[in-house]
Order: C-alpha cells, then sequence, then structure tokens
C-alpha cells in the first residue's frame, strides 16, 4: 500500500487575496504590471496599458515586473 502523499493532494492552493490590490493608473484595472521608475516613482498598469508603455518606460529605464 503507498502511504506517500498524491501530488495532486497536498496544501490546498488557496491564493491569498492581494493586500493591496493595485490597479493600472490609467483605466482603473486590476494592475498586472508594476513599474519602478528610475526617478524611485511607481506606476501600475493592467496588461493592456503595460503593453501600450512597456518600450517608452524601457527606454527611459524604468523596472518593469509582474504585479501578481
Ligand atoms: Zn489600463
Amino acid at each position: 500500500m503507498n502511504t506517500a502523499t498524491p501530488a495532486g493532494n497536498r496544501d490546498p492552493a488557496v491564493p491569498a487575496p492581494l493586500a493591496r490590490p493595485e490597479r493600472c493608473d490609467r483605466c482603473g484595472a486590476g494592475a498586472l504590471v508594476r513599474v519602478t521608475l528610475a526617478t524611485g516613482g511607481e506606476l501600475h498598469f493592467c496588461g493592456h496599458h503595460a503593453r501600450m508603455h512597456a518600450a517608452r518606460l524601457l527606454e527611459i529605464g524604468a523596472g518593469l515586473r509582474s504585479a501578481l
């Protein structure tokens, strides 16, 4: 008899609710990307606006990473 815990039956993977649900600074949708500006500022964008501004943000040295 195999007593090992099946891989699919470990800790219930309940996603913790975000402590601070960030919103896109442009449209108010849930933010997917957090942008750290070279100046120290921070912006948040939904997927749509992140894609729209990514090239420009990278150009000015901003750091983009997932907000999730
Ligand atoms: Zn947006």
